[in-house]
């Protein structure tokens, strides 16, 4: 994409401290959306300042989950850590223009002080202690060698700017507090990092959480500080749990890749992910990217928290797997089982066992919980299901059913039915006598797809063995 002057130019800025969380994976949908929309770029920035918490395999984890997504970025990744020079100068540069001045209060001075501020009721804020120190104290202290940390001097007056989601915001510069921009060991904070980047990379729109609302007004002061235009801002709503409480890591799945992990396809992710703040205004629920990248426009983002919900995503997972082609989703299905261990060369079964289990899947996790004996023999028995269903003689009822089953050719599900129904009409039995025991026979359950289209799709071979070990089993039961 060329950077001329107008062009738009977004970012998202995770902090490789976690894995590609819900939120931001959102936030860069929206950024993503906007600047294929507009013709801009989208840029991945790393904000790995805090080398203590960052760590490359959380780097990894976000590429791997934007490009599962499908959320490619332009140009080469920028990484904070690249840049430290960078942060350093231009701080040096406020504290020269007489916007930032060095603090040497101790970490423990301050919290005594903001203890005593809390305890007579009193609001507390950097008391500016430092920002009035006397030539002799400050020399003092450069000669005992203690550590000084950067604080940016907040001037008097209002900061204002307009939202492009909230509309007007407006904060007294009196309620903001002299923050620290470099820290003593000499690395920006995160206010500072991002105005110096965001500056750098010549962004035009910073679009993040709602959580970050309050940093904004910061931001917009050290712009002014160094004489530069401030990008326009939008804060996307926060996502809650379904409690209405903030989206945890204790009450869900936070991070993308356990979506990957339990079968979910980016396609109904990036869907889903879209509805968290903002919607079509019509009825359509089912949009691919590019139909988004068609739809989107800032406007139709709301203002209020969205809610994350499980069993929607689930509905809409569903609905992708109905509009991808059976071939692609069989495709994906095998390789998804393929990564679980579960090896199955023959795509026709794949797609028959798709067809079979229908609707009872929404991801493919299910397949391997409610259908792991399509894939191997080492299925448990539901023991309540076989106290229910077995009773005494029925070991003998199942070597008749073998016997017959034997000889049915082709073996699909309409000969099957005539098989059982047969049998149980001889027997002077109910077909259910027969159904559900074959059933638990051959899938160790006692719910699934309609028991002759699964004979049909598990094949002569593996019923008659799954049966002739029932036999087995009965013989012992009976003893
Ligand atoms: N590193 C910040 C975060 O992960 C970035 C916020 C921003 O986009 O400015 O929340």
């Amino acid at each position: 994409m060329d950077k001329n002057k107008n062009s738009i130019r977004v970012r998202i800025a995770p902090s490789p401290t976690g894995y590609l969380h819900i939120g931001t994976a959102r936030t860069a949908l929206f950024n993503y959306l906007f600047a294929r929309a507009n013709n801009g770029s989208f840029l991945l920035r790393i904000e790995d300042t805090d080398l203590e918490r960052s760590r490359d395999i959380m780097t990894e984890s976000i590429k791997s989950g934007l490009n599962w997504l499908n959320l490619g970025w332009d140009e080469d990744v920028v990484y904070q850590s690249d840049h430290f020079d960078n942060y350093r100068e231009r701080a040096f540069e406020l504290l020269k223009r007489g916007n930032a001045y060095w603090c040497y209060c101790t970490p423990k001075e301050i919290e005594e002080r903001k203890k005593k501020a809390l305890n007579s009721h009193k609001r507390w804020m950097y008391d500016r202690r430092c920002y009035n120190l006397k030539e002799k104290e400050r020399k003092d202290f450069e000669r005992e060698g203690r550590p000084k940390a950067l604080r940016f001097h907040i001037p008097p007056g209002v900061t204002e700017y307009k939202d492009l989601i909230h509309g007007g915001i407006k904060r007294d510069n009196s309620e903001i507090e002299d923050f620290v921009i470099l820290k003593s060991d000499g690395s920006p904070t995160y206010n500072m990092a991002v105005v110096v980047d965001d500056h750098r990379m010549e962004i035009t729109h910073v679009m993040r959480g709602d959580d970050h609302i309050p940093n904004t007004p910061k931001q917009i002061l050290l712009y002014k500080a160094f004489g530069w235009k401030p990008p326009e801002f939008a804060h996307f709503p926060l996502i809650l749990g379904k409690d209405r409480s903030k989206l945890s890591k204790r009450k869900n799945a936070v991070a993308i890749s356990e979506y990957r992990d339990k079968g979910f396809l980016p396609e109904a992710m990036v869907n889903y992910l879209a509805f968290l703040g903002w919607s079509p205004k019509t009825k359509e629920e089912i949009f691919s990217l590019s139909e988004l990248v068609e739809r989107f426009t800032l406007k139709s983002i709301n203002q209020k928290p969205a809610v994350f919900d499980l069993e929607r995503l689930e509905w809409v997972n569903r609905k992708w797997m109905n509009r991808l082609k059976e071939e692609e989703i069989a495709k994906r299905l095998q390789h998804y089982l393929k990564e679980k261990g579960i090896d199955v060369q023959n795509r026709e079964y794949i797609i028959k066992i798709i067809g079979a289990m229908g609707n009872r899947v929404k991801k493919f996790q299910d397949f391997i919980q409610l259908g792991y004996y399509f894939f191997s023999d080492n299925f448990s028995l539901d023991e309540k299901g076989a106290s229910e269903h077995f009773y005494p003689g029925l070991s003998r009822r199942m070597r008749k059913l073998v016997d017959r089953l034997e000889e049915l050719e082709p073996f699909n599900r309409e000969g099957i039915e005539e098989v059982l129904r047969g049998l149980s009409q001889e027997l002077g039995c109910r077909s259910a006598e027969l159904i559900h025991p074959v059933r638990l026979g051959i899938s160790g359950m006692t719910f699934g797809p309609g028991i002759f289209i699964l004979m049909e799709v598990l094949g002569k071979k593996r019923v008659i063995n799954r049966l002739q070990s029932l036999i087995e089993y009965l013989k012992g039961e009976e003893k």
